[in-house]
């Protein structure tokens, strides 16, 4: 492995509108809406190339069965790659953070890859509570997921995918969600997957003593704070798939990046887990 050699590469695969409140901030403004990136990442370590999650669809698609979409010239992420010379069959790994469909289209596309993700998050996208039929493209809906039929590679815990490329259990968005965590010269990175929806969630909202101002979109919400300490605790920098700023930089590390300070205190604005 060559730590000088990783580089990671934000791809959007295009925009989306939520509310918020309902979706991105607990106790968040509600019928306020907000356009998010959807991002998905390339990481070549000079041996491996890998993606994080696949992204979207196209936006007749996504806007039919989710939320108001638009592509702005974004391109599929296949099509993304081949923009920078690269073959999707080049791609030899594809860990998914999880199986939400903003996450995985087109994985088919990247056909030598091994694809990677949690037995708990592929138990639940295969049957998915009720309220994220959706979420999944559940068959019920008459739709047919992204990644049915897809032979998977499950990881539990924490475990090494390729030299220089670990996942980590980042549970609470969903039941199994993990999070890549990528050794750079700049440190260590972790790209968090729905973790953590946007910067802005990482840091407190004081007024309610929160040392995070968590996304409302959680199946559970012990979970989901729990695995921001754990974030917390472990990351260098950090690159949320719906954060606007991730796109300031076409390439990470870039140079003069600043490294953030892991677990700073915050008066009245405690952390909940001790031990992390
Ligand atoms: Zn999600």
């Amino acid at each position: 492995m060559s730590i000088e050699k990783t580089k990671i590469y934000p791809i959007n695969t295009g925009w989306v509108t939520l509310d918020h409140a309902v979706y991105l901030f607990n106790k968040g403004t509600p019928g306020k809406n907000i356009d998010i990136p959807n991002i998905c990442f390339y990481v070549d370590t000079g041996e491996h190339k890998l993606m994080i999650d696949t992204g979207l669809p196209d936006a007749e698609r996504a806007t039919k069965y989710h939320h108001d979409c638009t592509k702005r010239g974004c391109p599929d992420s296949p099509d993304a790659l081949k923009a920078m010379g690269i073959d999707p069959c080049e791609i030899d790994v594809c860990i998914f953070t999880h199986l939400h469909w903003d996450h995985c289209h087109n994985m088919k596309q990247f056909r030598n890859a091994r694809y990677i993700a949690s037995p708990t998050e592929i138990q639940w996208a295969y049957n998915p509570l009720p309220p994220y039929y959706r979420s999944y493209e559940a068959p019920i809906l008459g739709v047919e997921p992204p990644f049915m039929g897809c032979q998977f590679e499950v990881v539990e815990g924490e475990t090494e995918i390729v030299p220089g490329v670990k996942v980590f259990p980042t549970p609470g968005h969903t039941p199994g969600h993990i999070a890549a965590q990528v050794e750079t010269t700049a440190g260590r990175c972790v790209i968090v997957g729905d973790a953590i929806f946007t910067y802005r969630n990482f840091e407190p909202k004081v007024e309610e003593h929160w040392r995070y101002w968590i996304q409302n979109r959680m199946v559970n919400q012990i979970d989901g704070w729990k695995s921001y300490e754990e974030i917390d605790r472990r990351a260098d920098f950090i690159l949320p798939f719906h954060e606007e700023r991730v796109l300031e930089h076409s390439v990470y590390p870039y140079e003069g990046m600043p490294v953030r300070e892991k677990r700073v205190r915050i008066a009245g604005a405690p952390f909940y887990f001790s031990g992390i």
